[in-house]
């Protein structure tokens, strides 16, 4: 028999977690273990006593347990991370030749709370939980035995870890920080993995950056809000006639203008806010064959959804008005608060609004190195709408 502190559902509830959801919220169980530590292993069932399953228990939030398995007494030890590697890695493997991609995105590969972006031998850990903190040790040996990194850099400093009650830190477990080459969409692009953002590199816009490059020859490209010129670089090994890439971020500028210059291309760095840049082109008439507007997230919380929808709206008729004639407009939202219909209703407003007819020719999400859980439509947090302008 199993030892471990139990989580029991109240009657009725669970409905979700049967039908494979692998979230088990605060009110859906009866009664907390209250000496439990956060992300404490625990064995979850029903109120009549049958088992659902394992998971990381944490009080502090609102989600109490996340199931890792649908067996009780399962132990999230090296075996268990082995496994469900494995499964990620020959599943990257079938896309992409080269192992530059995002190699575990969460629950959508039965990895609560842990995502790892993976350039070549170098990965980045990223931990949100408390129960994935706590099993870091069985992690690190099993990347250790299935891919021999030389570098393993933990980017503990995202801020939803203070939910959970962790504390925000950025350390090299192997090797150390840096610079590294990501090889996407066969350029090559500079990350800084130490100080960039998130984990250094969007994998997530790698489809996009391509559909947008496809249609780039002999054309001007303005990426707005490009970091490190994900979509720019790409559009102009593409053959695009001139890219301006805008960004806040001078890091991120610069490292652009040094991946540009690495595949031998050339981009305009453009250093400004991207609305203030957006409104002072307009007023000059100034336009480009392609824009390309790929902001941080407007909509960072649910109370945010009504400024944040007139913050994308804003921008789509900013963007329309600096799309020439016969233009291809993509806006895209990192925003999981926000769903698709209607972050595209806004986009149609802010069109329409700009004076341009438009029609939707491609909708699309991250790639499929971020698989989504099937339960959690709602973690498909990334849109990229592409719209050809009249
Ligand atoms: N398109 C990029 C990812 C964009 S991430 C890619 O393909 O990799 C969002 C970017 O917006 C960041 O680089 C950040 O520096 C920039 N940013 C945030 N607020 C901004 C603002 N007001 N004006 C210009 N850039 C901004």
């Amino acid at each position: 028999m199993s030892k471990r502190p139990v989580v029991t559902l109240k009657p009725k509830e669970g409905r979700r977690a049967r039908a494979g959801a692998p979230w088990i919220f605060s009110n859906e169980v009866a009664g907390l273990p209250k000496e439990l530590p956060p992300g404490s292993v625990v064995d979850v069932k029903f109120d009549d006593g049958q088992p659902l399953g394992s998971g990381f228990f944490n009080p502090k939030s609102l989600i109490t347990v996340r199931l890792f398995a649908r067996t009780l007494d399962a132990n999230p030890n090296r075996k268990f991370f082995e496994r469900h590697l494995s499964r990620a890695l020959t599943l990257r493997e079938q896309f992409y030749a080269r192992p530059f991609y995002r190699l575990v995105h969460a629950e959508g590969d039965g990895l609560p709370g842990l995502v790892i972006d993976r350039f070549g031998d170098v990965l980045v850990v990223q931990i949100t939980i408390a129960g994935m903190e706590l099993v870091l040790a069985q992690l690190i040996a099993a990347l250790n035995a299935l891919l021999k990194p030389t570098t393993i850099i933990l980017r503990n400093d995202t801020p939803s870890r203070a939910l959970e009650g962790l504390p925000s830190y950025v350390r090299a477990e192997l090797g150390s920080a840096g610079r590294v080459v990501v090889e996407e969409n066969g350029a090559r692009y500079f990350a800084d993995l130490g100080s960039g953002q998130k984990t250094g590199w969007y994998y997530d816009q790698r489809d996009s950056r391509a559909f947008i490059a496809g249609l780039a020859r002999g054309r001007s490209v303005l990426d707005a809000y490009s970091y490190t010129g994900g979509f720019g670089i790409l559009a102009a090994q593409g053959g695009a006639s001139e890219v301006i890439c805008l960004d806040s971020s001078e890091p991120a500028l610069a490292l652009a203008e040094e991946s540009a210059a690495a595949n031998r291309l050339s981009v305009r760095a453009v250093k400004a806010d991207v609305f203030e840049e957006l409104t002072r082109l307009a007023t000059q008439k100034e336009k480009f064959d392609i824009v390309v507007a790929d902001p941080p997230p407007f909509v960072k919380s649910k109370k945010d959804l009504e400024p944040g929808a007139k913050a994308y709206r804003k921008l789509a008729r900013l963007a329309a008005e600096v799309t020439a004639p016969n233009g291809i407009l993509l806006l895209a939202s990192c925003s999981h608060n926000i769903p698709l219909e209607r972050f595209a209703s806004e986009c149609a407003a802010g069109i329409s609004r700009g004076g341009r007819n438009a029609s939707l020719i491609r909708t699309a999400g991250a790639g499929p190195d971020h698989p989504v859980h099937p339960m959690l439509p709602e973690s498909a947090y990334l849109k990229a709408l592409v719209y050809a302008l009249d």
